[in-house]
């Protein structure tokens, strides 16, 4: 058992050694609940669903905290320009996400936090933070000092000159210097806001994480997840906080998944390529969405295409059709993975070499002579989509899985055509079995005659 991680921090592909070998604790960066999932939003939950279930297959236990934050600038403006309460907005929108990413198949996390229910916590930090010299009230705010950081930049590899030259766009006139950022704000009545030893006001983003991966993981944990765009300054920034307050290291191994375009372009509203998980839904099943988004490799860049969605479609129906030839072997689950889909995901969780192992499984399935031999390959082609989290449907559902806005035949209908179709054929009135053929055909069904009867799916 050896699993490797490209680690952000040494730049490299490190050998995973938990700092407990019976207990791993990862941190996930969770949505900020104003509006629904887009695809690009999906593809860290996917990855990290993936990553913990390797994980839990590896290890004996597996704590996944994944927030909510549910404290934001974009929230208020948001709830304001809709005149909605903001609490209506947040678990509206937090239900929304459940349904979008449990429809991806993704696990539950262990904890998911809600920020607003965790400022206590982050107030003892932030007075950690006074005590120790690495923060400083200005006009209702708190800031962190970076300077007092020897080795601030040291995650996302910028220099503080780079950092400064970043930050000075918009230089507020109380930071000391341009780089600090914030731990604390002061609110208006309209807005959100908790009282403090800095007077009414709401915390800053990066100190949410700060706060709750303390709370649920400890000071030192193993890995700290999210998408690129996070590493600086939002995890920079989690780790000067961690780091300054605990005096201890903080997430030992950080992993970044690339960002997703769609078709070659920034995904982008006016582009007309933006897709929320929920809009994809509507298009194509969820598992098919999945397989798309682990088509890739996580580190690597992505582009989301209509034709790669339908390659992926494609893929599960092979699979499915596979299990469906063998529906009256048993399954005895496979205690261990294939070894060549284990070793994929070993290296950095390289899904797209795991997805072509399940190809090849899939095909020795299809030849597979021998009782003992389909028996085996079930069971590891079983065992595979499970760690991938596809193959988790019924091969009926797959198959019967309508678009929304549905299909014009129901599963009633095309049972009761298939039926009349068996009939005619009996009677040899040929003429009449093609016109079902093609009338079902014409309804995007297809059917596929075999040994054990007719079986249909929509194609
Ligand atoms: P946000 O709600 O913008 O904070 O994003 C939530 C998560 O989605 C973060 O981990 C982001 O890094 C990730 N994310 C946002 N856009 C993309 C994208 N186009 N591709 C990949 N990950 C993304
Ligand atoms: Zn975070």
């Amino acid at each position: 058992m050896s699993l490797y991680l490209y680690n952000t921090a040494t730049r490299r592909k490190d050998l995973f050694e938990p700092l407990d070998p019976n207990h791993v604790g990862m941190y996930v960066c969770g949505p900020t609940v104003y509006d629904r999932a887009h695809i690009g939003n999906a593809r860290p939950v996917v990855v990290f669903d993936t990553l913990y279930r390797l994980l839990k297959r590896l290890y004996p236990k597996v704590t996944y905290v994944r927030n909510i934050t549910d404290v934001d600038d974009k929230i208020n403006e948001r709830a304001k320009k809709a005149g909605e309460p903001i609490s209506a907005l947040t678990v509206r929108t937090t239900a929304d996400y459940h349904a979008d990413m449990g429809a991806l198949n993704t696990l539950v996390p262990d904890v998911e936090p809600r920020a607003t229910a965790h400022i206590p916590q982050m107030l003892d930090l932030i007075g950690q933070l006074i005590k120790n010299g690495n923060a400083y009230e200005a006009e209702g705010h708190v800031l962190f000092a970076i300077g007092t950081m020897s080795d601030y930049g040291a995650l996302s590899g910028r220099s503080m000159d780079d950092m400064i030259a970043g930050a000075r766009v918009e230089v507020a006139p109380y930071k000391r210097d341009p780089g600090d950022f914030v731990l604390w704000k002061p609110s208006d009545e309209e807005t959100p806001g908790w009282d403090s030893p800095y007077g009414r006001g709401r915390p800053g983003w990066h100190l949410e994480c700060s706060a709750m991966s303390r709370e649920y993981l400890g000071l030192t944990f193993d890995i700290h997840g999210g998408g690129q765009d996070l590493v600086f300054p939002h995890h920079e920034n989690e780790r000067a906080q961690s780091m300054c307050a605990n005096h201890r290291a903080f997430a030992r191994y950080w992993v970044h998944n690339g960002f997703l375009q769609v078709e070659g372009e920034k995904m982008s509203k006016s582009l007309g390529n933006f897709f929320t998980v929920n809009d994809l839904l509507a298009t194509a099943p969820g598992e098919a969405i999945r397989l798309t988004l682990l088509s890739a490799h996580y580190h690597q860049p992505m582009d989301w295409t209509a034709d790669g969605l339908k390659q992926s479609r494609a893929a599960l129906d092979k699979f499915y059709l596979a299990l469906r030839a063998v529906e009256d072997v048993p399954h005895e689950p496979a205690e261990e993975l294939p070894i060549e889909v284990l070793a994929a995901l070993e290296d950095d969780l390289n899904t797209p070499l795991a997805i072509s192992h399940l190809h090849d499984l899939a095909s020795r399935l299809n030849k597979a002579k021998g009782f003992e031999e389909k028996v085996k390959l079930k069971a590891a082609l079983l065992a595979s989509g499970d760690v991938l989290g596809i193959l988790q449907s019924s091969v009926d559902s797959w198959f019967r899985w309508t678009p929304a806005g549905g299909s014009a035949l129901s599963d009633a209908e095309i049972d009761d055509l298939v039926a009349q179709r068996l009939e005619a054929r009996q009677t040899r009135n040929f003429a009449e079995a093609d016109r079902i053929r093609k009338l079902l055909t014409d309804n995007n069904v297809l059917l596929e005659d075999g040994p054990g009867g007719t079986q249909w799916r929509r194609g």
